[in-house]
This record gives C-alpha cells, sequence and structure tokens, in this order.
C-alpha cells in the first residue's frame, strides 16, 4: 500500500493514480492524513480490501495534477525521532568514533514538508542528509528484535537537512534546532509499507542535485544499528506513538565533510530517493 498527501488529503496509490480516501471510504475515513494512525491496523484492513475488492478498479483512480500540492504523509508526528552517526563511512568523513548507542536528536515537527515543495534557505551553511524515514504504525514499548517491524506502518524518503554554522556553534554540539528550520523535514512523496520492499532492510539511498553530480549513495545495510536494533533502543526509553516518524541517519557524502566544502544554493533543487520507495524533490529558495 502506498498512502500520499494530496492537496492537504490523504489518498491511496491504485493502479496510475490515487483515490481519495473519504470518497472510497464513503465517509469511514475523513480527509486527514494523520487520521489513519488512530487504529493503523483497521486502516490497513480497510484499505487491502477495497483494493482487493474491484470497488477500486470502478473508481477514478485520477493522476496527479501538475500544480498538486504534495503534504507530507504523515504532517503531525507527535514525536520525531532522529539518529545521527548510523553508517561508518559518515562516521568517517566526521572524523568521529563509531557510537556504541545511537545518537539520538529531534527534528521538531514545524520542520516538515511535502514533496517539491519549497525551502527557503536561511543565513548560514545549509547541507543534504538522504535518509530511510520509518513511521510508527502500533505503540511501541520496549520492543524486541523479532517485534520490532510489525510496529512500523511503512517507510518514506527523508531529508534531515542541517545548518552546519548552528549545528556546531557553541560548547556543545545541537543538533535539534539547526536540523529544524522551516522545511528541513522533508518527506514523501509516499508512505509505503514494507510489504512493497523486497527487502525493507536493504535499500539503496542516495541523493544528487537535479541535473548534477550524485551526492550520496549507499544502502540502509549498510546502518549501524539498522530498523530493528533502532526500534529496540528507541523504545526502551520512550514508548513510540502510531504516527511517530524516525530518520535513520545518512551514509557519507555531506557537503560539511568534503574539501572543499560544498552547501546548497538558492535555485539548487535536492532529488533524494529510495529504492521501491520513491523520489523526493526539494527546490531551495533565496530568503
Ligand atoms: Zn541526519
Amino acid at each position: 500500500m502506498r498512502l500520499a498527501n494530496i492537496n492537504g488529503r490523504l489518498a491511496l496509490r491504485h493502479a496510475g493514480g490515487y483515490l481519495d480516501v473519504e470518497t472510497a471510504s464513503g465517509g469511514r475515513y475523513g480527509p486527514d492524513p494523520q487520521a489513519p494512525f488512530a487504529d493503523w491496523d483497521a486502516f490497513a484492513r480497510w484499505a487491502d480490501e477495497h483494493l482487493r475488492s474491484g470497488r477500486a478498479d470502478r473508481a477514478d483512480g485520477a493522476e496527479p495534477a501538475e500544480d498538486t500540492l504534495w503534504g507530507p504523509p504523515v504532517p503531525r508526528p507527535a514525536q520525531v525521532f532522529a539518529v545521527g552517526l548510523n553508517y561508518r563511512d559518515h562516521v568517517a568523513e566526521s572524523g568521529l568514533q563509531i557510537p556504541a548507542e545511537p545518537a539520538v536528536f529531534t527534528k521538531f515537527p514545524t520542520s516538515l514538508t511535502g514533496h517539491g515543495q519549497a525551502v527557503t534557505l536561511p543565513e548560514g551553511l545549509v547541507d543534504w542528509e538522504a535518509e530511510l524515514v520509518l513511521v510508527i504504525g502500533r505503540h511501541c514499548h520496549r520492543a524486541t528484535r523479532e517485534t520490532a517491524w510489525s510496529h512500523i506502518a511503512g517507510v518514506t524518503v527523508g531529508q534531515d537537512l542541517s545548518e552546519r554554522r548552528l549545528q556546531l556553534t557553541g560548547p556543545a554540539p545541537q543538533f535539534s534546532l539547526a536540523k529544524s528550520y522551516p522545511g528541513f523535514g522533508p518527506t514523501g512523496p509516499e508512505l509505503v509499507t514494507a510489504d512493497e520492499l523486497d527487502d525493507p532492510d536493504d535499500l539503496e539511498l542516495g541523493c544528487m542535485l537535479e541535473n548534477g553530480e550524485v551526492l550520496q549513495k549507499s544502502r540502509t545495510s549498510n546502518m549501524i544499528f539498522d530498523v530493528r536494533e533502532l526500534i529496540v533502543r528507541l523504545s526502551a526509553v520512550c514508548p513510540l506513538l502510531p504516527g511517530d516518524l524516525v530518520f535513520t541517519g545518512t551514509p557519507a557524502g555531506v557537503g560539511g565533510a568534503r574539501t572543499p566544502q560544498k552547501f546548497l544554493a538558492p535555485g539548487d533543487t535536492l532529488v533524494t530517493w529510495i529504492e521501491g520507495v520513491g523520489t523526493l524533490r526539494t527546490p531551495t529558495a533565496a530568503r
């Protein structure tokens, strides 16, 4: 199943287009893309049955128009976890030690935006970080490796945009604020359930400048703490709530670790992809 937030309304991918969920469900589900997380399992059952039933085939799955406003697939998570230093090659380029525990911070939810939405670059040095983003589907506290994936509704493509000057100024780095300017958490275009993926623990991910060079390219199987381990370690401390997000870290190739350093400039469009999950476009604009 693939879900999107199209013009602020929950939409379900069907064939080449999208079904409006409120219309397709006869009003059983409203238009709010956050609503399925009130009871994710029931929603997933309804969507699955609807797509199999043939009723979906008789409806018009509308292809998104050119001027479609793609919102974040999960617009109002209660908690957003993000993990730093989770790929060995990125730890090495950062000149740091392999962490014994995940390095966890938050991206405040006001930083979230969707596919194709322009991000205004603040003053400073804005860097890219392509990341697999997990969406929690079931309440989860003290999960085990065996059950970890069962708490995940699906995954999406994300960018953990980061203003490096603010991040690294001061006696200790402060990740959360420097990674939370408006638009610094692009996600989407779709939330994709794990059954759509051949191996959800081994996906190519990367990013590039549109019509330009590839900046990052790796596989999620190179994570230091894999998806299961992140769910175990995060939920050992915090209960994870349906609709929460987990940014799982970025591989090597960030701009701040290059010689010379390279950062986003107004007019750049960052293109981020994850194999089988999707491609997220992020244009940037001057202040
Ligand atoms: Zn990151």
